[in-house]
Formats: structure tokens, sequence, C-alpha cells
């Protein structure tokens, strides 16, 4: 059977967990049904981190979740799960326990694995071992403060060790997703990575290439909201797995010192775009490729640009928009590191994208040691387009 800690003998208290989400599972109790916080909240928790969010398990169905909340709505795939939304778009996602599919129940497709397996229900036990990594399988019960570790999770948390639940050359094959979501979890948490591991992903990392882009493109954007896009980047390019994950692409140590780069800001606060971490991306070999100093033509940056971005946004089916403005950040780029006095130079300076431009110049000044001097130079040009007056053709309101 599984450990079960006491409320006494644990760190979680009620007091951090959403109101709206204790709610929900104390309603589900009242209704007679099992109600447990499960996942990155109980992990976080017990990290003495804040947690992203509390997601719910119960042994309700969803139509039987339905019925106990006026304001829920059945999403995914069949509508296997529930979503209770709350005041200021706060959504308390309830699932009801699954479990791993026996092969033959499997659809011929294996591309329809993932998703056939998130619609199986099964026991809070058998919802515990069909996780990713012991550390993201615990339970919080609401019925009596408990922990519930069914997979050694605890342990595991102790020792500061990442752990596949099971064996993990057969959980990557199941979902190459994990691979990246390994490395992930190890740098967001300062965790080492368990024995075999690396091994596994040496092993299957190709088969990531088969994953679904869309939900490759999620996990990648998660690596930058937590400010560990570096050093995954790095692990992934060291393991072989980041040109799998990235339809070909590798990074040069120019690059990765960028992501470092663009980490230290995230970690300051500041929200990544994912036009930036496009840009970012490929701005050392759009540098590369340009020709030196006065020979290339805005023209040219453009065409390079688009060359670079285009496969990559064909891929993950990234937005226009998005290409876009991430070629905007290259093209302005190339404008600032050209140097001060162009054609041009004071429409450009008022236009909005160009502020951004100028961070994006700034992030690379500042992890190269590079051109310096122009960026501040730069930053007072800047600076004096927003003073009310200046260069402006329109009347002042004063
Ligand atoms: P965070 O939200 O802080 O990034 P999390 O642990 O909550 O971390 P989510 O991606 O929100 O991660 O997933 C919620 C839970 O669902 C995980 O804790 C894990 O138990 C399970 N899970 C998510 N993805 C997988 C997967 N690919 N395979 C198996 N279990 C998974
Ligand atoms: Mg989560």
């Amino acid at each position: 059977g599984p450990v079960i800690v006491p409320r006494s003998q644990h760190s979680i208290s009620r007091k951090h967990i959403n109101e709206h989400s204790l709610k929900v599972l104390y309603r589900l109790r009242n209704h007679g049904f099992k109600a447990y916080l499960v996942g990155g909240g109980v992990r976080d928790l017990l990290l003495n981190r804040r947690p992203k969010d509390f997601d719910v398990a119960t042994d309700a169905t969803p139509s039987q979740v339905k019925k106990l909340f006026r304001n829920c709505f059945l999403v995914g795939r069949r509508f296997r799960l529930a979503h209770i939304r709350f005041a200021e778009n706060y959504v308390v996602e309830v699932a009801t326990f699954r479990r791993q599919p026996r092969p033959e129940e499997l659809p011929d497709d294996p591309a329809e694995h993932f998703f056939f397996t998130e619609n199986v229900f099964g026991t809070p036990r058998e919802d515990a071992f069909r996780r990713d990594f012991s550390i993201n399988g615990l339970f919080y019960n609401i019925d009596d403060f408990s922990v519930i570790d069914h997979v050694g999770g605890l342990q595991d948390l102790e020792a500061r060790r990442l752990r596949v639940i099971g064996d993990p050359l057969v959980r990557f094959t199941e979902d190459p997703v994990r691979m990246l979501r390994a490395l992930e979890f190890a740098a967001r948490l300062g965790f080492s990575l368990d024995e075999g591991i690396r091994e596994a992903i040496y092993l299957r990392g190709p088969l990531i290439a088969e994953a679904a882009p869309a939900r490759i493109r999620e996990e990648v954007m998660e690596l930058f909201r937590h400010a560990v896009a570096g050093p995954v980047f790095r692990e992934a390019q060291a393991m072989g797995l980041l040109s799998h994950l990235l339809a070909g692409y590798e990074v040069t140590e120019e690059t990765l010192a960028l992501l470092e780069g663009v980490d230290r800001r995230t970690g300051k606060g500041a929200a990544v775009e994912e036009s930036l971490v496009l840009a970012t991306l490929f701005l050392a070999r759009f540098r590369h490729a340009l020709p030196t100093d006065d020979e290339a033509t805005i023209g040219n940056a453009l065409q390079l640009a688009n060359l670079l971005l285009t496969p990559m946004c064909a891929y993950f089916r990234i937005a226009h928009g998005t290409r876009a403005r991430a070629r905007d950040l290259l093209i302005g780029f190339f404008r600032l590191s050209r140097g001060r006095g162009r054609r041009g130079e004071a429409r450009f300076l008022r236009h909005t994208s160009s502020v951004q431009a100028l961070e994006f110049f700034a992030l690379w000044c500042e992890t190269t040691q590079q051109q310096l001097d122009l960026l501040a130079d730069w930053r007072l040009a800047f600076a004096g387009t927003e003073a009310p007056s200046a260069k402006s053709s329109k009347p002042s309101r004063r």
C-alpha cells in the first residue's frame, strides 16, 4: 500500500492552497467523493515553493463533477476533463483518476496513444503510476489532510532527485515529451537526474521528433517561463535531444549564452514572448550570414530573417504575426548594430517595435560584452524621443 503521511508530519497547510481549489476539494468530499490535490501543486507546496496551479483529482466522473458545480465546463478530447471557472479567469482543473491502458486497448495509430491514455479511468493508485515522475505523483487528501505517496515521491523530494515512475526507457517510448520534461524539472528545481535517465534520453532522443509539435512548442515555452531555457538547451544539445526536438536545430555557444541572458531577464520578472524566443534562437546565424557592415541592405536582412524563421514557424504552426514580430526584432537588431546617423533614423526611433528591438540588441550587447558604447548612445537617442517636444511635428499639448 501507499505511504500515508498524517497532517502532523508534513508541511502542507490549507493557508497555502488557493481558496477556489479548496472549495472544489471540499464540495467533492462533502458529496462522498475522493478529492485530492495532485501533481505540481503538491510537489511545490512540499518544497515550500509557490505552485503555479492547484489541480484536483477525484473518483467522480466528469458528468458527476458537472452536476456539482454550476460554473463547470467539460473540456478536452471527448470532454474528459472538468474546468470549474471562478472570477478573474481562475480555473480549477478537475480530472477523474486515470490509468495506463493495457497494450491491447490502445488505438492502432501510435500518434493517438497519448490522448487515448489521458482518457481511461482508474483507481487513485493507478492514477499515481501513470504520472511521469515520482515527485509529480503525490496526493494531498482533503478528507484528512494527509499526503499519500504510492510512488516513492517523498523520498525523492528529500534526496532532491528526479526519478521516472517505472522504467525510463519504457516511459520515454510511451511519451517522448517526458524526456524534455525531465530536463525541465531537474533544472527548475535544481534536482539531479536519477540513474538511467541520461542513457534513456540518449537512446530514445530521436523519438521526440515524432511528438506532436504543439506539445513540444508548449513545453519549450515552459522552459522560458521558468527561466531555465539556457541550461535545458545545453543539456538537450549535449544529450543529442535538441536537434530531434526542434526539427534539426542546433545551438552554438553564442546562442546558449543568449538564452542564459533571456533567462536572467525572465528571472527579474520580464515576460517572454514567443517572438523573442524565435529571434534569440536565430540571432547568431542571422549575424553570421549577413554580409559585413556596409555591404548588407535592409532588403538583404529581411530576406535572410524570413529564410531563417520560416521553416521553424511552419513546423510549429506559429502565427504570421508572431513570425513578423520575430523578424522585426532581427531587422531592428541589424539597424541598431550598424550604428547611428543612418537615413530613416528619426522614423525608426519613433516606431513602437523599435523599443523592443533595442531591448533585444541590449540582450546581445550585454551577453557578448560588445558594442556597449553604441548601446548607450542608442539608449540616449530613444530617451530623447520620449520627451514631449522632441522631433515631433505634432503641436505640443501643453
Ligand atoms: P508545473 O505546472 O509547475 O509546470 P506540473 O507538475 O503541474 O508542473 P503539468 O504539466 O501542469 O506539470 O502537469 C500536471 C501533472 O500531470 C504532472 O505533475 C504529472 O503528474 C502529470 N503529467 C503531465 N504531463 C505528463 C506526461 N507527459 N506524462 C505523465 N504524466 C504527466
Ligand atoms: Mg501544473
